[in-house]
């Protein structure tokens, strides 16, 4: 192998051996005939031993390596030894060679840009019309780019700040991301305060004399922090925010700075103010940009492509969603091109509220065909997925607390997922994050109606056998995950005790608050009020007036006593009951 691509495997070799699961990569690199059996047998399912032998291998390892963590959805991984490729190969050559320079790629991980999906197609027309408004993009404004959901606008978000002259010409302060979806205030403030965050220590890694500030406390504070940062810290910067649905968030970014918004609402920038220019999205792509995709999938030529392929490509009407999940089928069962246009043609799978004009019959069909060829544990374990919130991105650990799994047998399960296109994963966190398009999510809402109470029960069921001792404490995503949505489970599975009970404890604020600031909490008492209020009204205005006097005191770091916040409530107050408990138990331990 060469010394180049040697050095690099060495210096890449903590990411590659914390993350890969080797035994998929294994699969690939033994039909390149690059690994033999035994040496299968030997490494089994440890990615270090599967390193070790490659470096001492020829560059032909090394690409087939390389192709492997392309194919296998390691996009970040593949990027970081695509420099030091010996031979380009064609398909390293398609992933990343105008996926920009190492300095373009630094600006938007750094940034939170997702990276290209693993199977990708340019659609150079549209990305051209979206760079060129944002090379007009002067003084502060707004681009708009608007479309159908899973018309692939994240995607040409993403690709159209792929692009060093841009970057370097219109945007030196970097391309910053925020993934945006349908949420409320608190939710908001959240990703805000996220943002605030990253900017914040990103800023301080480079100049260590600036300060990283309390969070900001809500949303007027938040706006004003953002506005503060792109003005003074990151001037000359691009925000790109996806999935907006609503005009009162895009108002909180009205701070002056240079913005562009994925959004199915076209008319959302009329409330906001500034210069404003708009891109619209075809609902599909065009023959030959679906047709290049399945040939990516099952890696062939399009032009060699079955007769069937147009016709799959008609009765997807180009999404690229639906084309990517059947690119996926396809690939594990080549000779199936009649069978998924035949299914595809049916149309048995009628869902029966349409949520918009755009029709989903073609995503039915395929998402029911996809989740048919999972094993029958692996589609119940997706059944399970249903129950995720829109937009949120789950780390493994929460499956692995949900479906009771030790977290190497999750992550298997995940990947089978990513390879049917069933799942995304976000590479910018470690750990990983996992997610659905909504569009999935719609579908499997759909599809289970009537068993997701039973559903949202079992997440409970889960979190409670294993979180028996104690909520968790760590404040990793894991632990921010329950704090936020185990009262969201909880009331979708219509278990009032256990909300009430929850919710009713000032161990329960004391934790969450800690871990989250106050936002998300007082949210929940006016979220899940009726349900509160049917058990004891009082209790739930006791709670919620605590948490209204006492928010502010709650964002303070370090962390007040809450007991003694507590004590301060009128002596009738449920709060202020559980804290004198609390304050003589303190008393007898001393
Ligand atoms: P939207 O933002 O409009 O809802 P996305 O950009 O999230 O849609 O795209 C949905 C899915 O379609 C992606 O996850 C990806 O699988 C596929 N996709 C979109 N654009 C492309 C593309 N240019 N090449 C290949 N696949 C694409």
């Amino acid at each position: 192998m060469e010394e180049g691509a040697r050095s690099c495997l060495l210096q890449s070799r903590s990411s590659l051996e914390q993350d890969i699961r080797a035994s998929y990569l294994m699969d690939h690199m033994i039909s390149d005939g690059v690994l033999t059996g035994d040496e299968e047998d030997r490494i089994r399912k440890q990615a270090a031993a599967l390193l070790e032998l490659l470096l001492r291998k020829d560059n032909q390892a090394y690409i087939s390596f390389y192709n492997a963590l392309v194919r296998e959805s390691y996009g970040d991984l593949a990027s970081l030894l695509h420099n030091s490729l010996p031979l380009v190969s064609p398909e390293a050559e398609k992933s990343f060679s105008d996926g920009g320079t190492r300095y373009v790629q630094a600006v938007l991980s750094e940034g939170g840009v997702p990276q290209r999906p693993v199977v990708f197609v340019s659609r150079p027309a549209l990305v051209n019309r979206v760079r060129e408004k944002l090379y007009r993009l002067q003084e502060p404004g707004w681009v708009t780019v608007f479309g159908m959901a899973g018309s692939g606008k994240s995607v040409l978000a993403a690709e159209a700040a792929r692009d060093h002259a841009l970057i370097t010409e219109c945007f030196p302060g970097g391309v910053h991301w925020l993934s945006i979806g349908q949420l409320d205030r608190s939710d908001l403030l959240v990703r805000i305060q996220s943002l605030c965050f990253r900017l914040e220590q990103q800023s301080q890694e480079k100049d260590p004399s600036s300060s990283l500030h309390r969070p900001p406390g809500s949303l007027e504070e938040a706006k004003e922090r953002l506005r503060f940062l792109m003005l003074r810290r990151y001037p000359r910067s691009l925000l790109i925010l996806d999935d907006i649905w609503d005009s009162s968030v895009i108002k909180a970014f009205d701070i002056q700075c240079r913005v562009l918004f994925t959004t199915r609402d076209r008319s959302l920038a009329d409330c906001v103010s500034g210069s404003k220019s708009e891109v619209a999205v075809e609902s599909g792509l065009e023959e030959d940009q679906a047709l290049e995709i399945l040939a990516l999938y099952v890696n062939g030529k399009p032009q060699r492509l079955p007769e069937q392929a147009r016709s799959i490509v008609r009765e997807c009407k180009g999404s690229p969603l639906v084309v990517s999940l059947i690119g996926a089928l396809l690939r594990e069962f080549p000779d199936r091109w009649a069978y998924y246009l035949h299914t595809l043609q049916q149309k048995k799978f009628k869902r029966i509220r349409k949520s918009s004009s755009y029709d989903y019959d073609a995503l039915d069909q395929a998402m029911a065909a996809s989740i048919q060829v999972l094993s029958e544990e692996h589609r119940e374990l997706y059944i399970d997925l249903t129950v995720l919130e829109k937009d949120v991105k789950v780390p493994a650990k929460v499956l692995s607390v949900l479906w009771d799994l030790e977290p190497e047998e999750v992550e298997d399960v995940l990947q089978d997922f990513v390879n049917k296109s069933l799942l995304f994963r976000d590479c910018h966190h470690r750990p990983y994050l996992y997610y659905l398009h909504d569009l999935q999510l719609d579908f499997l809402a759909e599809m289970n109606r009537s068993g997701l109470e039973s559903l949202h029960t079992k997440v409970v069921r889960q979190y409670q056998q294993r979180y028996s001792q104690g909520p968790p404490t760590s404040g990793d995503e894991e632990c921010l995950y329950w704090f936020r949505f185990l009262t969201y489970h909880m009331a979708k599975a219509n278990l009032t005790q256990e909300l009430c009970s929850l919710m009713f404890s000032l161990d329960w604020v004391r934790t969450k608050a800690q871990i989250m600031g106050p936002a998300h909490l007082i949210n929940d008492y006016v979220e899940y009020g009726a349900i509160l209020d049917k058990e004891n009204s009082e209790v739930r205005g006791h709670f919620q007036e605590f948490l209204s006097l006492n928010g502010h005191q709650l964002e303070q770091r370090p962390f007040p006593d809450v007991v003694q916040l507590a004590l301060s409530q009128p002596d009738s107050s449920e709060v202020y009951r559980q804290a004198l408990l609390q304050a003589q138990e303190r008393a007898t331990r001393g």
